[in-house]
């Protein structure tokens, strides 16, 4: 029991610095999405305004190559494929091989366009004790201006995490099974618990208020939270439901919208086509299979008709009502299910077009390929006015 509490101590130790979950959202979050975009084909890290449909790399010197041969400071960024924004920077990691705990992890200043360093990663690496091989399989998570690295044991439990303040660049080592809280509501933190690290599932939420810890929801396969309605008291979650026999079904979704103060569970969608949704207001936004999808055509090299299985459509439901509606309909637009974001008022959603009626013969060792003209780009839905808009990416 001591030790327990020793542990607790050590755990409430840990938890101011990071986690400044009750500071209102960041204007800069509801003005722009942090992605990426092609200049002279190379992948730049960029920034989407949807209200403007513009998109304008981060790197805006224009006779830059962004390569480190270049001194482009984003160079080697898009190994890791990963851009955080916190506290008026945009975060990433710089590594030459690609190797996260080779790399950099590096501050560009929005305002000043200044990249500075804030860290190297070697620096960790002299923290993981010699017993632990850290060659493989080592990943990261970014929460609320920590950056937490975590190296598994062969079995993927966790062996040894630890995590980098992005406020001061300070380091610290975890507790082998300690979780940052991804949320806060009132003085109650929210973590998910250990069994995410490596299932990729949560049974339940843990939380905490004091010394007090307790798991709510404890009988959900718990896939993700949003939180963007919390301040209200309500917790919106989506999990793989549980079948008679106690079992559970991977290959649907619910999502439930919980209640802080009552403890009231309520189902808002049954079946649930995947875990992403956008939250805006009193809707959840998503894309799903439809049940007669527009055909787009014959695709020579699959040998077979292909369908936009979305039906170019977004959906909405009302997390009150639980009624399901239509918020656009663009049937020439195959939209990406996961690729789905919300931007303040906007929903932004990524759409993959191949128009099978265009293409260009190429001749590989294996025969004729067709390569059929594509278009990426995203769709913009103000749910504020109901318009929509479509911007293609700038093809290179
Ligand atoms: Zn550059």
């Amino acid at each position: 029991m001591k030790k327990l509490l020793a542990l607790l101590a050590l755990l409430l130790l840990l938890l101011p610095g990071c986690g400044k979950t009750e500071e209102p959202r960041d204007a800069f979050l509801d003005t722009f999405l942090l992605t990426d975009m092609k200049v002279d084909g190379i992948d730049t890290p960029a920034l989407f305004n949807p209200a403007k449909g513009t998109t304008t790399p981060i790197c805006s010197d224009p006779l830059c190559s962004h390569t480190k041969k270049d001194g482009c400071p984003f160079a080697g960024y898009h190994s890791l494929q990963e851009l955080h924004y916190y506290g008026g920077a945009v975060w990433f990691q710089s590594a030459e091989g690609g190797k996260l705990m080779d790399s950099d992890i590096m501050r560009y200043d929005l305002d000043t366009g200044r990249v500075t360093k804030l860290t190297s990663l070697p620096e960790l690496r002299e923290m993981v004790p010699d017993s632990i091989p850290i060659e493989n399989g080592q990943s990261y998570g970014f929460f609320e201006g920590c950056f937490v690295y975590r190296v598994p044991r062969a079995d993927h439990t966790i062996a040894f995490q630890l995590r980098v303040s992005l406020d001061d660049g300070k380091i610290e080592v975890l507790d082998h099974d300690f979780i940052i809280p991804f949320a806060q509501y009132k003085k109650k933190s929210l973590s998910y618990t250990p069994e995410l690290s490596y299932t990729g599932v949560s049974f339940g939420i843990e939380v905490r208020e004091g010394d007090h810890r307790e798991t709510i929801l404890s009988e959900k396969r718990i896939a993700i939270c949003f939180t963007d309605l919390l301040e209200s008291g309500k917790l919106i979650y989506v999990d793989s439901p549980k079948r008679e026999d106690g079992s559970y079904d991977f290959d649907r979704m619910a999502v439930h919208v919980y209640d802080m103060e009552s403890g009231e569970d309520r189902l808002i969608i049954d079946d649930f086509p995947s875990a992403y949704i956008a939250l805006i207001g009193d809707f959840i936004y998503y894309s799903r299979y439809v049940e007669d999808p527009p055909s787009l055509g014959y695709d020579k090299n699959m040998g077979k008709e292909q369908f936009n299985l979305s039906g170019g459509i977004l959906f909405r439901t009302s997390i009150e009502t639980g009624e399901e509606s239509v918020a656009f309909e663009l049937p020439a637009y195959t939209l990406i299910q996961t690729e789905i974001h919300r931007i303040g008022q906007y929903v932004v959603i990524e759409y993959r077009n191949t128009d099978y009626s265009h293409w260009e013969e190429e001749a590989t060792p294996y025969g004729v390929w067709y390569a059929y003209e594509k278009e990426n780009g995203r769709v913009v839905y103000d749910t504020a006015s109901g318009e929509t808009k479509a911007y293609p990416e700038a093809s290179q």
